[in-house]
């Protein structure tokens, strides 16, 4: 039979060939309408009661059995749990039971589809993610009312798991460790099934576009998470290509964790310091093992979203402090918090009609000083552990920098009268991710300590693109003449005035970047932790004088295109084996 292959979007890199897995969930495709009588309405509400109560019993359950190393989706189960407790949702479907006189799968559906339709009225990518959290919780529901199981299924041998959506609750119930890899049907770039799966180490694939229509156990599978390609039951051909090239990236790998505690320092002497960015606590191990230096990007924020209430100060202090000890001696840069937009914490009410360009970062914050004072002085108290640096995310020019100034020292005076130690020389940076902040990086260059460039967000603003867009995500373009040219102006600005600079965007760890980012003699760059042994291979083997020489024909071309034939040339040349695992990330 000839082999069938589908796409999806890939979410972890890597190549895996193993048996189908499904994941035997209920979901409400197949949910069928059914009248019921006057006298079975008690009998459907009782059914549909016991159903909940089953599925809280099961999280429950689940819950309690959450190993320390992913206590940190912990809390994505706690919030499942206080859905599936929300009587107001209960509510909801009791009452269509009632109104409509039906069987409780549907009045369960009908209820689903009124909270979503009330999410769908608001157009952003991480409340989406949320509305597919509803529909999870539902659907373990139904998975009780119609008695088809969700998750706690033993999986006899290591096999490529399908499913239609994959939530931790999900693998936490499953034995993660017989899982090869994962495609799920439904979840983008952003969903916790691609972070999961990032830090697990296991290729995967989402949002497959026809994967529910061809789920069937024990089908031989090939997933290829550099592309986002499943072939099912390939042939010769393409079993023996993909298996070479799993065996090759395999070779790589392990080549490239050999010399990954090694400096990135050129053939010619030139070192760039490279550091992590991280969200979780737990990410820290994979920091070290991977060969960070430090870590250059804490992305705060992530302690606040999942949660409904904010966390304490002595809750952040704690969490900083014993990062900062674990990390010492070296360097924690933590970000004040960066929520809205895309990052939209539980607490947050204000909706707003175009997020990215509204209260979102340092603004949220110089509104909601209470949030920011509670951050601020957990950061300070943490300062005095280990080596710590903060950095202001958003912002846009020298007054809004000179009114995070003032605040800053206000509390640091409050802190001060309280007798509380902190260090008062930390480290101070702002993050450039604004083309405002670009143009006039020479003036803020000499009121802060460091600088830290943030190219996922400079490019969407500068380019004009929503980052979290599907249809305009042709447009990203980090070597775009536009972004080399602001990445210059701010390196060249930060040194004139004697500061470092460092680049945390996506940028820093895309292979074909960072020639032009060592031309320009970056201090330092700033990526995921699974990254860094691949790009300190690169830099490694590179010479300063052949980054200057790429750098000063990437500075006088004119378009994307060409840069992006003048890298491709040059890693082609130089670098053979990174580009066969980075090919797509570089348009034809
Ligand atoms: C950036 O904008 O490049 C950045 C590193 O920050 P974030 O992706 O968290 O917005
Ligand atoms: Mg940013």
């Amino acid at each position: 039979m000839a082999s069938r292959t589908l796409f999806g979007i890939p979410v972890s890199a890597g190549i895996a060939i193993g048996k189908a897995y499904c994941l035997n969930k209920c979901h409400f495709s197949g949910t069928a309408r059914q009248v019921v009588s006057e006298a079975a309405l008690p009998g459907e509400m009782t059914r549909l009661t016991q159903a909940f109560e089953a599925a809280q019993a099961d999280l429950e359950r689940t819950l309690a059995m959450v190993p320390e190393d992913l206590k940190e989706h912990a809390a994505i189960i706690e919030s499942h749990l206080m859905m599936l407790k929300d009587h107001k949702f209960r509510k909801r479907a009791q009452d269509h039971i009632v109104s409509a006189k039906v069987n409780a799968e549907w009045a369960l559906e009908r209820a689903v589809n009124d909270v979503q339709e009330i999410f769908a009225a608001i157009a952003d990518e991480y409340l989406r993610q949320r509305m597919q959290d509803v529909q999870l919780v539902a659907e373990r529901v139904l998975g009780k009312l119609v008695g088809c199981g969700a998750g706690r299924e033993a999986i006899k041998h290591r096999a490529i798991l399908l499913a239609h959506d994959l939530t931790p609750a999900d693998t936490i119930e499953l034995e993660v460790n017989k899982i090869m890899a994962f495609a799920t049907a439904q979840g983008g770039k952003t969903s916790h099934a691609g972070i999961l799966a990032r830090s697990l180490q296991i290729p995967a694939v989402v949002g497959v576009e026809g994967l529910e229509d061809n789920l069937n156990e024990g089908t031989i599978i090939i997933l290829d998470g550099f592309d986002g390609r499943i072939i099912l039951e390939p042939d010769e051909e393409e079993l023996a290509r993909y298996t070479d090239l799993q065996v090759q990236f395999e070779g790589y790998q392990a080549t490239i964790m050999r010399s990954c505690r090694l400096p990135a320092e050129t053939i010619d002497g030139f070192r760039v310091q490279v550091l992590a960015n991280i969200e979780l606590f737990e990410e820290v191990v994979a920091v070290n093992d991977n060969g960070g230096e430090g870590i250059g990007l804490y992305r705060s924020e992530y302690s606040y979203l999942s949660r409904s209430q904010m966390p304490t100060e002595e809750e952040l202090t704690e969490i900083y402090a014993d990062m900062a000890s674990l990390v010492a001696p070296k360097k924690l840069v933590i970000r004040t918090l960066d929520v809205g937009a895309d990052k939209l914490m539980r607490a947050h009410t204000h909706v707003e009609s175009n997020p990215a360009l509204g209260l979102r970062a340092i603004r949220y914050c110089l509104k909601h000083r209470d949030v920011f004072r509670t951050q601020l002085r957990a950061i300070l108290r943490a300062s005095v552990v280990g080596n710590v640096s903060i950095m202001f995310p958003m912002i846009s020019g020298l007054q809004e920098l000179v009114e995070v100034k003032k605040f800053y020292r206000e509390v640091q005076r409050e802190m001060h009268a309280e007798g509380i130690a902190f260090r008062q020389d930390m480290p101070f940076g702002i993050m450039v991710e604004v083309p405002s902040a670009v143009i006039t990086a020479d003036f803020l260059a000499r009121e802060v300590d460091f600088f830290s460039i943030g190219t996922n967000d400079l490019i969407q603003y500068s380019l004009g693109i929503d980052r979290t867009n599907k249809d305009v995500s042709y447009l990203y373009q980090p070597l775009h003449p536009a972004i080399v040219r602001s990445v210059k102006w701010v390196v060249d600005s930060a040194h004139r005035a004697g500061i470092e600079v460092c680049l945390c965007g996506e940028m820093a760890a895309d292979p074909f970047c960072i020639p032009v980012l060592m031309g320009m003699q970056v201090d330092s760059i700033s990526l995921g932790p699974h990254a860094i042994p691949g790009i300190k291979r690169i830099v490694r083997q590179a010479s300063m004088e052949e980054c200057d020489a790429l750098l000063k024909q990437v500075m006088a071309s004119q378009s994307v295109a060409r840069n992006n034939k003048l890298v491709r040339e040059m890693i082609f040349r130089r670098f053979p084996e990174e580009l066969m695992f980075y090919s797509s990330l570089v348009d034809e």
